[in-house]
């Protein structure tokens, strides 16, 4: 039965697998990175292996695994991956373990993957997977994000932003879209989304118990 606490009855309920995508500077990153540095959104974030390189700002195993080509190859033989994808001219992988962790112990878990690893994981949990795709408001916005970020070759942003357009014509296959105008509206969104999607009747087991407490109650 749920347990009153601070004024909010706890249902118990499975972990929720938000599941975000976007074409590279739309503003995907940002969205996360606040979602996750909010305590209250009581919410982790999947850790990706990857071969790609690793950008200055970027701290080996908080933003990315790092590993070889061979290293990867082995993850993916050994079952180790939920998923994977070859994006941008390199490989992404969702750690299988800490997924499944989670997912047991009902803890929420973000990923920030592309289309082809949101499709896996809709179909291996479709339950658990609440997908959102962040468009930019114009492409040249997306541009102008992608050089003011200065953290990739002139080469990288031109791959990325040749891939975009066909990155976001998979924008049908998620739950919810959100055009990123404006960060604090955009994560202000995420957050709605979230809020809702803990409180969905099929996703809170405990509702059971804790209605026929209720009926039963003296
Ligand atoms: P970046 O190189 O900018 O960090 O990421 C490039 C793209 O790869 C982004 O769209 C990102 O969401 C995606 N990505 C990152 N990790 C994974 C992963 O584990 N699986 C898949 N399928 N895509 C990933």
């Amino acid at each position: 039965m749920g347990k009153p606490k601070g004024g909010v009855v706890e249902i118990a309920r499975r972990g929720l697998m938000l599941v975000i995508s976007s074409p590279s500077g739309a503003g995907k990153s940002s969205i996360a990175r606040t979602l996750l540095s909010q305590p209250d959104m009581q919410i982790s974030v999947s850790v990706s292996v990857t071969t790609r390189e690793r950008r200055h700002s970027e701290v080996e195993g908080v933003h990315y695994r790092f590993v070889s080509q061979r290293e990867f190859e082995a993850l993916r033989a050994s079952d180790s991956l939920l998923e994977w994808a070859e994006v941008h001219g390199n490989f992404y992988g969702t750690p299988r373990d800490p997924v499944e962790i989670a997912m047991a112990e009902g803890r929420d878990m973000l990923f920030d993957i592309d289309w082809q690893g949101a499709q896996q994981l809709q179909e291996k949990m479709p339950a658990d997977v609440v997908s959102i795709f962040i468009l930019p408001p114009t492409m040249a916005e997306l541009q102008s994000r992608l050089h003011r970020r200065a953290e990739d070759t002139e080469e990288v942003i031109q791959t990325r932003l040749a891939n975009s357009r066909s990155e976001i014509e998979h924008w049908r296959e998620y739950d919810y879209v959100i055009v990123n105008d404006d960060l604090n509206t955009a994560i202000d969104s995420v957050k709605s989304i979230i809020k809702a999607e803990r409180l969905r009747r099929d996703r809170r087991h405990g509702l059971f118990d804790f209605v026929n407490g209720l009926i039963t109650e003296a």
